[in-house]
């Protein structure tokens, strides 16, 4: 148990707020240990596995849990299938890669994503045509209060897009201590339709693409478009694509020649980038903090030197902007602290 501890290194935009208590916990034991310590002096209580979907936005007054648990293990299903079980702990694309290494398939287009495996599930993390729910089968959660396991499937986690019962009224109640997914072990479903991955294994020269293959492709358009934390503080994408009535779509294609939707029943999902981007803030910055160059939708701490409050502001300048021209609220995807 640490005091007055500095979360600059815990979290990816490199925000230095501080923990007034901080514990890392390699076990189940140590963790119940450090929630009772938690219980005896009534401190809030934050969990962190890699940081990099929260912004910082003061110091917290309360007790901050990094959670290490780390191990992975197999189930064959059947001829075809495994379950794959990875403990919270264990970090997101380096399970991707372990997963890979044994050719299972399911995680490829999951690629490169920071953070933990723990923390896949409270946005059901996706990307290039995948999200986690499409192999999930279950994940094991504390229960905060009442010190029990639970088990919760699929349909009890409730996924949405970037959603999970765990954001919603799971929120603040349970602790993720493992994730199971069922994945293949041949026979795989290799998915290029989105249309990146397919101009990059052209690139490549690949024609019939392996899972790897896949990976491989995703790795190279994932570093080609994103800042990569370790140099330049960001959290990904900050704000989740908006989704309006079709009705509402219409009207402003009317004004807008040039926007952008996928259409989805009678809604139409708006990339959020380009709503940001003809605000004018491409690459637009403020004091420390600034909208990146090639990615609107990612806020990056420019200097090194931003607070979490400046962040959330330029956030909040952002949204404002974006209402004002096209009538839509944007909503954040980082978790604000
Ligand atoms: C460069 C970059 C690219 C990204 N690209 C993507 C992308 O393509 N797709 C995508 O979906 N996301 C993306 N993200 C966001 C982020 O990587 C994911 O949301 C990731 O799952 C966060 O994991 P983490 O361990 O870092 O979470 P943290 O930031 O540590 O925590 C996030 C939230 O979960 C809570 N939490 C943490 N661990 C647990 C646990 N075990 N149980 C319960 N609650 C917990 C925290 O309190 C916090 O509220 C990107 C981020 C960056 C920096």
């Amino acid at each position: 148990m640490q005091e007055n501890f500095s979360l600059k290194p815990y979290n990816t935009f490199g925000v230095d707020a501080k923990a007034k208590y901080f514990a890392e916990v390699s076990t189940t034991d140590e963790l119940k240990d450090v929630l009772s310590f938690s219980k005896t002096n009534t401190l809030p209580l934050l969990f962190l596995g890699g940081g990099s979907n929260v912004l910082l936005t003061k110091d917290f007054d309360g007790l901050v849990i990094q959670l290490n648990l780390k191990g992975i293990s197999e189930e064959v299903l059947n001829e075809n299938e495994i379950l794959i079980t990875a403990k919270a702990g264990e970090n997101w694309h380096e399970f991707v890669m372990h997963c890979l290494d044994k050719n299972f398939g399911g995680l490829e287009n999951l690629s490169l994503i920071p953070g933990n495996v723990g923390t896949s599930p409270m946005q059901n993390i996706g990307a290039y045509g995948t999200e986690i729910k499409d192999i999930f089968v279950s994940c094991r959660v504390l229960n905060l209060k009442t010190l029990e396991i639970a088990l919760f499937n699929l349909k009890q986690c409730q996924f949405g897009y970037r959603d999970s019962i765990f954001k919603q009224e799971g929120k603040g109640k349970y602790v993720i201590l493992e994730v199971s997914f069922r994945l293949t072990m041949k026979n795989h479903r290799i998915k290029t339709e989105y249309g990146a991955i397919k101009t990059e294994l052209e690139n490549l020269n690949i024609e019939k693409p392996t899972i790897q293959d896949v990976s491989r492709a995703v790795i190279n358009i994932r570093q080609s478009k994103l800042p990569d934390p370790k140099q330049i503080g960001n959290a990904g994408s900050f704000f989740k694509n908006p989704t309006i009535p079709l009705t509402q779509f219409q009207e402003l294609q009317r004004k807008f020649e040039n926007i952008q939707g996928y259409p989805n029943g009678d809604f139409v999902k708006v990339p959020a980038g380009w709503l940001i981007e003809q605000c004018g803030w491409k690459g637009k910055q403020i004091g420390n903090v600034a909208s990146h160059k090639l990615q609107s939708l990612v806020i990056i701490n420019a200097t090194g030197e931003a607070t979490g409050k400046e962040i959330f502001d330029f956030s909040t300048e952002i949204i404002n902007s974006v209402k004002e021209k096209f009538g839509i609220e944007l909503e954040r995807e980082v978790n604000i602290i």
